[in-house]
């Protein structure tokens, strides 16, 4: 799901208020929560006062707003809440531009219907849905591409550090993806510039490839820098069980199935476009293999709007997932991997 909003927002959070927001007046048809038809909608915003102290009040506004007929909510579906150079939404003059966390005044979502299959809406045509993807088509360093360790620069990289602690669960089936809101107070430091973890996602098969390859599914792990810039992690997921010899896998050969896929698996909501809070706590380190060396690019999101200026940062070491946990996700997202983009003239940096 994609809500467009100004940079610098509570971003999971907003998501979550709008998609409850908007639950009840899509009612009468669950699919369509996500799969709203892209044409639809007229240019409409809905400003919510920043006097508006509570998600309920800022809800029950929006809500009002919607039903009035004042305007069209415009829903992007898309795993990024927000687009590090997506257009922000118009400021009133009257207010300074609030830098970090601060309330939003305006905001605009957006609702495009776009897939991963050829046809109108597949990815060689994204860039004709809205003007808003033109990055999609236009774009000179999109994501993802292929990673040829052989041209890959050898360099004395900072380790990245993860500050990451537990977060109570919320997740949502987005229509495109399975994705996971991330709790405050996560983050990540690199080259001395901190992101917070906002969300992560999941792709299968995984959308980089290494040396031409694809692993089983990929997760997404997706932060922002209180300036806007984006960094995602890409942790690789694999079916090939790790070699005793390999002790940088995580957990161990007696590990039969990655518990914490599981517990995801296991509460993913019943309903497209729903945010479901069971009530259980998660800690992403568990997602994390132990050696944490990595490749890092300059790209772009990975699906509209495509924006770029994106900082990759992919894990090259996998993650163990069995069989059944991929077949699980099949059942939902059968592919869910957008094409490689051409490199370019792009530098692609690896740890020694
Ligand atoms: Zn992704």
């Amino acid at each position: 799901m994609l809500i467009r909003i100004p940079n610098l927002l509570p971003i999971a959070a907003l998501a979550m208020l709008f998609l409850s927001t908007l639950q009840p007046v899509m009612a009468s048809d669950p699919a369509s929560a996500v799969n709203v038809p892209d044409k639809v909608v007229d240019k409409a915003k809905v400003t919510v006062s920043p006097a508006l102290s509570s998600d309920d009040e800022m809800s029950k506004a929006l809500t009002n707003k919607i039903s009035k007929g004042s305007g069209d909510i415009v829903i992007r579906t898309s795993d990024l809440p927000v687009g590090g150079s997506a257009p922000a939404a118009k400021e009133p003059k009257s207010k300074p531009v609030v830098k970090a966390l601060a309330k939003p005044t305006e905001k605009e979502v957006h609702i495009h219907h776009w897939s991963y299959f050829d046809g109108p809406e597949g990815p060689e045509n994204w860039g004709n849905l809205s003007k808003d993807n033109l990055a999609c088509l236009k774009g000179k360093s999109q994501s993802p591409i292929n990673i040829n360790i052989d041209r890959a620069v050898k360099a004395q990289l900072n380790p990245i550090e993860f500050i990451y602690r537990p977060s109570p669960l919320s997740i949502i089936d987005n229509g495109h993806t399975i994705m996971v809101n991330y709790g405050e107070g996560s983050n990540l430091m690199v080259d001395g510039r901190q992101y917070r973890l906002v969300q992560f996602h999941f792709h299968k098969p995984s959308e980089e490839a290494i040396n031409g390859e694809r692993t089983d599914m990929v997760a997404h792990l997706v932060h922002q820098h209180h300036d806007g810039d984006l960094a995602v992690v890409a942790v690789l997921m694999s079916t090939i069980k790790p070699a005793s010899s390999r002790k940088y896998w995580w957990g161990d050969d007696s590990v039969n199935e990655n518990y914490f896929i599981n517990t995801l698996w296991n509460n993913v909501p019943l309903v497209k476009g729903k945010t479901e809070a069971p009530g259980v706590m998660i800690d992403i380190n568990q997602m994390l293999p132990a050696d944490k060396s990595y490749f890092t690019y300059m790209g772009s999101l990975t699906e509209p709007p495509c924006s770029e200026n994106v900082l990759w940062l992919v894990l090259k070491n996998p993650i163990y997932v069995s069989e059944e946990q991929v077949k699980n996700f099949d059942r939902m997202y059968p592919m869910n991997a957008r094409p490689l983009q051409p490199k370019g003239d792009r530098l692609v940096k690896e740890t020694k």
